[in-house]
């Protein structure tokens, strides 16, 4: 049995009203299409997710307004776990939690991990780096403060600093922590260049369902982590200030719920069933990964390619978002 977690990074990084815009994407009339639609889809299919907040983004665009956010997802019903872009409380320069030192690691997780506990009246259990930012002294310090699970591990992607990789898309344990890798494959591999990509809302609808079963299918895959980003989906990077909503990415979010609960050995878990269903069984790592082959990856390249492309050539895009990869 293979499992299934649906993970969503809710945050914003760009525009005046971030919170409102990027997070909550109220569109007054037109409904509310970001973290809310996202909720409305899971709950339609049956899905508890597991929303990562950036809650160093308190001290950013203020206390209360993030907090705000932790209460409205955790009263209707998902899991609420630890995200920290460390950008936004401590230096603007460095946007890597393994670009600190140990003891300033310390001290912004800890801080996060003490509004977390002061919002919600209970300890996080679940952590994941801004940009898969975290090196082994996050992984030390996250055990050290009694988490138990860690979804930073992002297999081939450069921005992650957990090296050598614990493990590619196998559940892995690492002192108190169960580490469950972003899921990862190698997307192309032609003429000397290769690249890694992750399962995403925002991706090929068309390569989600190319993938899929492969991933499904290999023994080198514990678990799917599916991937948003609580501005998934509406239309941002021209127009940060006044958002618009992408009926075909909520449609599409759709299909992808739908290519997964129609696989008979994949079951949709909660992070309290993630945890408890491995409690027991004995993990082995491994650094085999699923590869996308044949035509099939040079069209999605190309689609891919496309799509940055057109990103380039908005003026408008924010430095370091061409990738699709800002989490
Ligand atoms: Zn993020």
């Amino acid at each position: 049995m293979k499992y299934n977690i649906f993970t969503v990074d809710v945050e914003g990084h760009v525009g005046t009203d971030p919170v409102n815009n990027l997070i909550y994407a109220d569109l007054g009339n037109k409904g509310k299409w970001g973290i809310d639609k996202i909720m409305d889809i899971c709950k339609a299919y049956g899905v508890k997710g597991l929303f990562f907040v950036d809650i160093a983004e308190a001290w950013d665009y203020g206390e209360e307004k993030i907090a705000g956010v932790l209460k409205h997802i955790q009263a209707r019903g998902h899991d609420v776990g630890v995200h920290i872009h460390p950008d936004h409380m401590a230096d603007r320069k460095r946007l890597f939690l393994w670009e600190y030192t140990y003891e300033e690691q310390y001290e912004i997780i800890k801080k996060c991990t003490e509004f977390y506990v002061c919002t919600l009246g209970k300890k996080p259990i679940a952590f994941r780096a801004g940009k898969y930012g975290a090196n082994y002294d996050t992984l030390d310090i996250l055990s050290k403060l009694g988490y138990l699970a860690d979804f930073s591990e992002f297999y081939g992607q450069k921005w992650c600093g957990i090296n050598p990789p614990l493990t590619c898309t196998k559940l892995v344990r690492y002192k108190s922590l169960l580490e469950v890798p972003t899921t990862a494959y190698m997307s192309f591999n032609q003429f000397g260049y290769s690249r890694f990509d992750k399962l995403d809302t925002n991706m090929d609808l068309g390569e989600f369902r190319k993938i899929v079963p492969q991933l499904v299918r290999s023994d080198e895959v514990d678990v799917i982590v599916s991937f948003a980003h609580s501005f998934s989906l509406i239309d941002w990077r021209t127009r940060k200030d006044s958002p618009k909503a992408n009926l075909k990415l909520a449609l599409q979010l759709e299909r992808m719920f739908q290519c997964l609960e129609e696989k008979q050995s994949v079951k949709n878990v909660s992070l309290e069933q993630l945890l408890n269903e491995t409690k027991e069984r004995e993990l082995i790592p491994s650094l085999k990964y699923v590869e996308m082959k044949g035509l099939k990856s040079f069209l999605y390249f190309g689609k891919r390619a496309i799509h940055v492309l057109k990103m380039k050539l908005s003026s408008k895009v924010v430095k370091g978002e061409i990738k699709d990869e800002h989490s």
